[in-house]
């Protein structure tokens, strides 16, 4: 017998979308806009396959500014949603209820709060936002111009991260780490790391790190979550505590992938 959508409980209703089969077209468009998707073994792309399922089960997607908002668009986006759900338990970004597509940069919409409400990337044009009432936004044209240019950053790992820095409650630049060791080894490493980011930014010298990672400490999380996923052979050596605190968080260790995707030594 077919159950309703509305009576399917939350477990029931993600196993039967990660049972889904995974669209060819869609293996081409992860290929195309989520490079880290080919860093992956058979079995991890797998679980992001059942990931981005679910993803695009739950979310609603809606285009803005005159964005057709296709399944190219979503799986890409998606995608990178995923990756940052990948071997961890996840409860699939709770807040987020919907995701934002504008062609390209966009003024700010609406009153800003931040730090509190809202994080705001620019005063002026914005690549992205990431919102406390279940909301992400992203500026397609940023996200497809990075990917092509084979730049380390990347708004779509940025935006969602801070989604899971508000997992916990707040916007600080901690995400949920439920082990106390690593909680405490996190709060020691972040605090080093940001002050050298700071002082770096501030004498204008040139590291791994975006500098506007020291804006704040939710901004770190957001920027060093980017370098971790598309440089970590370089943030591995260059900030090896760091990179051990997030390898740890995210149970992942992409610096191995990258070697072995670039041939470098692991
Ligand atoms: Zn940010």
């Amino acid at each position: 017998m077919q159950w309703p959508a509305w009576l399917k409980t939350k477990g029931r209703r993600r196993r039967e979308a990660r049972s889904r089969p995974f669209p060819d077209t869609w293996r081409a468009y992860l290929a195309k806009w989520v490079h880290y998707y080919n860093w992956l073994p058979p079995e991890d792309q797998a679980e992001l396959e059942g990931h981005i399922h679910v993803f695009l089960d739950a979310k609603h997607f809606e285009g803005c500014g005159g964005m057709t908002v296709d399944d190219e668009v979503r799986v890409a986006v998606a995608g990178w949603a995923s990756v940052l759900c990948l071997h961890r338990e996840t409860d699939y970004y709770p807040i987020l209820v919907s995701v934002l597509v504008y062609p390209d940069t966009f003024m700010a919409q609406g009153e800003q709060e931040a730090p509190g409400g809202v994080v705001v990337e620019d005063p002026d044009a914005r690549d992205g936002e990431s919102w406390d009432r279940g909301a992400v936004i992203i500026a397609w044209e940023s996200l497809a111009e990075a990917r092509e240019e084979g730049a380390p950053c990347n708004v779509a790992i940025h935006e969602f991260a801070h989604q899971l820095d508000l997992e916990n409650g707040e916007y600080d630049g901690v995400p949920g780490l439920e082990d106390a060791e690593l909680h405490e080894e996190w709060l020691r490493v972040c605090e080093h790391e940001f002050k050298r980011l700071a002082d770096a930014a501030d004498t204008g010298r040139e590291t791994v790190l975006d500098p506007y990672g020291a804006s704040d400490p939710a901004e770190f999380f957001a920027v060093v979550t980017e370098a971790f996923f598309e440089t970590p052979l370089a943030l591995r050596d260059k900030h090896p505590r760091l990179y051990k605190v997030f390898s740890r968080y995210f149970r992942q260790d992409p610096a191995v992938l990258e070697a072995r995707a670039s041939s470098k030594p692991a």
